[in-house]
């Protein structure tokens, strides 16, 4: 690790924030100081895919233009980072001047041949055997066959983040910057034994990772709860936590390194499991819950009325018209029944309190649909189809906007994640 990399530490608890058309940074950071004036700090992390900003037509440096701005407004005085998120060598350069953590994305590279299969079974014997790790209850008991096994499947994916980091290092020069290594937006979950050997592999690319992704098991939906069993989550969670304290220790990888939760937001029935697995061990996390602040944004247009609860509703209807080609780049990520999703005409009739209850992630509201929330989450291209129309309106409702933003993330996100029974 060179120095330079060494001076940006991601702290213990950071959270993923941002939103498709850069107006809510202001009212996400509102969001961390409720939090830190309770006592808990929690780092803002604003990222935005280039897959985003490709379908709204916006620039990198939008997002850094934006968190600057609200770090001045609200006068946050902790460290707030910019993430060029999911970048590979194909999209990164535009992102290496406004941003400051990279999510290096290598899920592509999952299970490409690597040339050095064998050299890294041999290089790493401590990987076989019984291996007694802290707060695992049973040794993992690990096979040179099956070390050999899961390199042929990741080490392709290590080597890639290797490239990718060096290329960022090399741009960057004396700029220090924070890396995320991701492998979520993958078929097959990761086990806490693959984790481990991907977590070596990536010591010898010598990448000073901070944040590691993995696939957990179980559905992250886009906006919607966990679906899958929640105590197998738990107890695969904590396995997780586990290999990574020992991965830390064993190759001498970034002391803060931490799990990093991807499609992190609105996954209610799994933040206790978090909660607990990082008290009981003492591990810090990242959570990801960009998309989940455009879906507020729309919530406060509809609690607005007149005008902006129309262009709410038309964002429906053309979400809704064009939803085979809105929902193709993220069928890995929602689950949608179409039978459920109202047609247009229905919706037309809505009043604000039928908008706002259908979207709202509020379970226990009867209204509460989930089909309707995850198309219109892939549906803010339509927004951005708008233009001008579009972000003129969301300057009018600003007040009803914002005060949703914050509330979503405060109460249904930092309370439950870092704050409850404390
Ligand atoms: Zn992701």
């Amino acid at each position: 690790m060179t120095e330079a990399t060494a001076l940006l530490q991601l702290a213990k608890f950071s959270l993923g924030v941002g939103d498709r058309f850069a107006h809510q940074a202001k009212a996400q950071l509102q969001a961390c100081a409720k939090a830190a004036t309770l006592g808990v700090t929690v780092i803002p992390v604003w990222n935005k895919s280039n897959r985003e900003h490709n379908i709204v037509h916006s620039e990198p440096a939008s997002v850094r233009t934006a968190a600057d701005a609200a770090v001045r407004a609200l006068e946050w005085k902790h460290p707030y980072y910019v993430d060029a998120d999911h970048i590979n060598l194909g999209t990164v350069d535009r992102f290496l001047d406004s941003s400051d953590f990279f999510t290096i994305d290598v899920a592509d590279a999952i299970g490409r041949r690597s040339e050095c299969v064998e050299p890294f079974a041999s290089k790493h014997p401590e990987l076989v055997g019984q291996l007694r790790i802290a707060g695992l209850s049973e040794p993992l008991a690990i096979s040179r066959q099956r070390v050999v096994e899961i390199a042929a499947k990741y080490l392709s994916a290590a080597e890639e983040a290797g490239r990718i980091y060096r290329h960022i290092a090399q741009s960057r020069g004396s700029r220090p910057f924070v890396t995320e290594v991701s492998m979520d937006e993958t078929d097959a979950p990761q086990t806490p034994v693959e984790l481990l050997v991907i977590l070596a592999a990536l010591a010898d690319e010598k990448i000073p990772i901070q944040t590691i992704a993995p696939k957990f098991t179980g559905r992250f939906n886009k906006g919607v709860d966990y679906v899958g069993d929640v105590a197998g989550f738990e107890s695969e969670f904590s396995a997780d936590l586990a290999v990574v304290a020992h991965a830390i220790a064993q190759y001498r990888l970034p002391a803060n390194l931490k799990l990093s939760v991807h499609s992190g937001s609105d996954k209610f029935s799994i933040y206790a499991s978090i909660r607990r697995a990082l008290r009981k061990s003492g591990a810090g996390v990242h959570v990801k819950t960009a998309g989940t602040s455009w879906l507020e944004e729309l919530i406060g247009l509809a609690e607005a009325g007149g005008e902006a609860l129309r262009l709410a509703k038309e964002v429906y209807a053309q979400a809704y018209a064009h939803r085979e080609a809105l929902c193709e780049p993220y069928a890995a990520v929602i689950d949608i029944r179409q039978g459920r999703l109202p047609a247009p005409a229905e919706v037309q009739s809505w009043t604000s309190g039928q908008y706002t209850g259908a979207l709202r992630h509020d379970q226990a509201n009867p209204l509460y649909n989930p089909d309707v929330r995850q198309l219109l989450h892939v549906g803010y291209k339509v927004a951005a189809s708008m233009g001008e129309r579009y972000s003129k309106m969301l300057a009018e409702c600003e007040e009803p906007i914002s005060r949703n933003v914050t509330e979503n993330l405060f109460e249904r996100h930092l309370c439950p994640l870092f704050l409850a029974e404390r």
